[in-house]
């Protein structure tokens, strides 16, 4: 298949560039679009041969629920039944936004999008062309991250174009994902809420709406032996093809042992990288080194964490030591897909 790669531009034209996907996807084809989170690969959420098309498109298995995207409010109530009054809430707060609430299915979900399970996934992004897409497109867009299976979710059009190439019908090129990482999920379908996947929306955030809300324990501990409750996040997701290990504990001694494991892995004839902080950059001596942003600057770590991930591919790197980071508000959800890019190796000091 040919895929067509179409520049958003935000002038006359964008209308009809967006009406054209909008047609691919009505059509049961499937368009990788932007967003503010990661660029996302649709496919029309109530056709289930559009779902079929992403998971194949992906190399994803099938029991993997989507997410569907949204562009209005009312859309909610043909996708979800028994909606809380919390659901209307979190919506006013954060909507359109980089927040994922896992609802009751209506009859017009088919399972096919939602992974066999009787709840659906929901989000409205903050994206103006992304908005614009799903309305063309009748919306409902069914949309996991636009990456091939196991690769860091695409933050850059490039990444899309590498992955998705041949098998999708469009890639809606734009800008740079602003936030860099995919949304929090939030389950609203028991009595107590549950964050199945953190996010730029924290638990904090939640809670002043909500009142308590859990985390799933599984998330940021790699021994635990129940399964997490979003099914996606089972999979070794996020993994550069190099050996990532993540050291934590005090400033100098972490920085010390990421020089002292650097000198083993070079003497050993591999070729090294090392994630860390504009506070520490200049200490190191690596044959690839990423600085993410300033230790505390979160929004940044968070916007340059995929990309970083993705060169360090295209660099051949073989084992890379990453520094570690605060796992409070926004940290959560940096550390969690850290941990999970590095099959939860850690060097405890
Ligand atoms: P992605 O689209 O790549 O961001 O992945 C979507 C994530 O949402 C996966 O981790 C899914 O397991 C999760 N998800 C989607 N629908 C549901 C659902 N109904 N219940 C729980 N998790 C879900
Ligand atoms: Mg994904």
């Amino acid at each position: 298949m040919k895929t067509k790669i179409v520049e958003i531009k935000h002038d006359g034209e964008q209308n009809l560039v967006l009406k054209e996907a909008g047609e691919i996807i009505k059509a049961g084809g499937l368009v990788a679009f932007p967003t503010e989170t990661v660029y996302g690969l649709g496919g029309d959420a109530l056709n289930p041969e559009s779902a079929c098309k992403i998971y194949a498109a992906k190399g994803r298995p099938s029991d993997n629920p989507l997410i569907v995207h949204i562009s209005d409010l009312g859309q909610l109530n043909e996708l979800a039944e028994d909606i809380p009054e919390e659901a209307w809430r979190l919506a006013e707060a954060f909507w359109p936004g980089p927040l994922t609430m896992v609802l009751q299915k209506s009859e017009r979900v088919p399972k096919e999008t939602t992974g066999g399970l009787d709840t659906v996934a929901v989000r409205m992004p903050d994206h103006p062309a992304a908005l614009e897409f799903i309305r063309q497109a009748g919306g409902f867009v069914a949309a996991p991250s636009a990456n091939l299976s196991g690769r860091p979710s695409p933050t850059s059009f490039k990444y899309v174009i590498e992955d998705m190439s041949g098998r999708i019908e469009m890639i809606l090129a734009g800008e740079d994902s602003r936030i860099g990482l995919e949304s929090t999920i939030v389950d609203l379908t028991s009595d107590t809420y549950v964050i199945l996947r953190p996010g730029y929306i924290t638990r904090d955030m939640l809670e002043k709406v909500l009142g308590r809300v859990e985390t799933d324990p599984t998330l940021m501990d790699g021994s635990c032996t129940t399964a997490p409750r979003a099914p996606g996040m089972r999979y070794r997701h996020y993994a550069p093809k190099g050996e990532l290990t993540l050291v934590k504990g005090e400033e100098g001694a972490v920085a010390r042992r990421i020089a002292e494991e650097i000198r083993k892995a070079k003497a050993a004839g591999k070729k090294t990288g090392i994630i860390c902080t504009k506070e520490s950059f200049s200490h190191y001596q690596a044959d690839s080194i990423k600085c993410l942003g300033g230790r505390r600057d979160e929004e940044a770590i968070a916007h340059h964490l995929y990309r970083i991930l993705r060169e360090f591919d295209e660099e051949g790197v073989e084992i890379i030591l990453s520094e570690s980071f605060s796992e409070y508000g926004m940290g959560q959800a940096i550390m969690n897909r850290l941990l999970k890019a590095a099959g939860y190796r850690v060097i405890q000091l």
